[in-house]
């Protein structure tokens, strides 16, 4: 059990930065896939030089296994630290799960997704949270994370997606796209446990939350 805190914190999960808080906190998002990649091909194109069923063909295919072997490692590695950050520092982690669903449906953003590892980060938050006493909140209804103005809850028409940020039309707040969304869910995830839906874990869950 971890030390009980009063923090409350939304998680927006984006591909530039693989997690944002409401917090304002950007994780960045390695690309281990990437900065490997030419390591990888250069070893399969060995590999596929090798004569079948000899000594070096089996050499080859062991280097090929390292180098994937290398890649889940750092990311592992890396989202096990984000999601421990996250369940250390906060009481209740709030995170939105259907859009990782709807994404993954459009195979455009889906190799982006699976390299960014959405669903293994969700699925540590929530683990280590049961474990340590704290409450995650999975959001699965769809509601207007990035569109609606967390300040005054305004809700914007049609946004493309490099629409990076914005001014509230109602309240004149600047509003980061992406911060703006994490505070969102964190908001709904506040009223979700009010009404007792979606969470899971035990933890005390404070009263009241201030921006
Ligand atoms: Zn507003």
């Amino acid at each position: 059990m971890l030390p009980v805190t009063d923090k409350v914190v939304g998680v927006d999960l984006g591909i530039t930065d693989l997690m944002i808080t409401s917090e304002g906190e950007k994780s960045g998002n390695p690309r281990h896939t990437r900065k490997y990649a030419r390591k990888l091909a250069k070893a399969q194109r060995k590999l596929a030089k090798k004569k079948l069923g000899s000594s070096n063909r089996r050499k080859a295919k062991v280097k090929v296994a390292r180098v994937h072997a290398k890649i889940t490692d750092c990311r592992k590695d890396f989202l096990h630290k984000q999601s421990r950050r996250l369940v250390n520092e906060n009481q209740v982690i709030c995170v939105e799960t259907l859009r990782i669903k709807n994404m993954i449906k459009n195979p455009k953003l889906a190799k982006h997704i699976a390299d960014a590892s959405w669903g293994e980060l969700t699925r540590q938050i929530e683990y280590k949270s049961n474990w340590g006493g704290r409450t995650f909140v999975a959001i699965d209804q769809w509601f207007p994370s990035s569109k609606r103005c967390s300040c005054c809850g305004y809700i914007a028409g049609k946004m493309s997606l490099n629409v990076r940020s914005w001014t509230c039309p109602e309240c004149a707040t600047v509003l980061d796209r992406d911060c703006n969304a994490a505070e969102n869910i964190k908001r709904q995830g506040m009223s979700l446990i009010a009404f007792g839906e979606h969470v899971s874990g035990i933890g005390p869950v404070p009263v009241s939350c201030s921006r």
